[in-house]
């Protein structure tokens, strides 16, 4: 399974089960804030090709346009400016009722998980965002 069809197998389930995002006019993105959180996800070899392909189309990508408080690809408005190539880490986070306790998921993890085992060499070397340069970062 290549990390896209693993997007695709998570946006189902994500969907089929009900996980979503309690996202409301209070939460300003604070999942994507590490000062906030504490906290930052995690990408792994293969995302880090994939945003970097996405940077490439992007030329003059403006990183942490939110702010060195927040997460590199965090926009201005709040959203993610690299959506459709971001981590999984941010693709199984979703607060509960905006606490910012993220839902727990079984059968997701496990998913992520079984992946995580079967692609060792490639995708256990897990780095974090802020520490990772990604192309056309100074
Ligand atoms: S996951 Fe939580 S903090 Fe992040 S946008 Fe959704 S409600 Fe807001
Ligand atoms: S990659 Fe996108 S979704 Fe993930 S923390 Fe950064 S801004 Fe948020």
């Amino acid at each position: 399974m290549t990390v896209e069809n693993l997007w695709d197998r998570l946006a189902d389930m994500t969907a089929s089960s009900g996980m979503k995002c309690g996202r409301s006019a209070e939460c300003h993105a604070e999942c994507c804030r590490p000062s906030f959180t504490g906290g930052e996800p995690g990408v792994t070899p293969a995302e880090i090709e994939l945003i970097n392909s996405f940077l490439a189309t992007h030329k003059g990508f403006r990183f942490y346009e939110a702010g060195e408080e927040a997460c590199k690809f965090l926009g201005k408005n709040g959203k993610c400016r690299i959506y459709t190539v971001r981590p999984i880490d941010c693709r199984v986070h979703f607060c509960k009722e905006d606490s910012m306790e993220s839902q727990i998921n079984s059968e997701v993890s496990n998913l992520v998980e079984d992946y995580h085992a079967r692609h060792k060499a490639l995708f256990m070397a897990t780095e974090l965002i802020d520490s990772c340069r990604f192309s056309g970062e100074d």
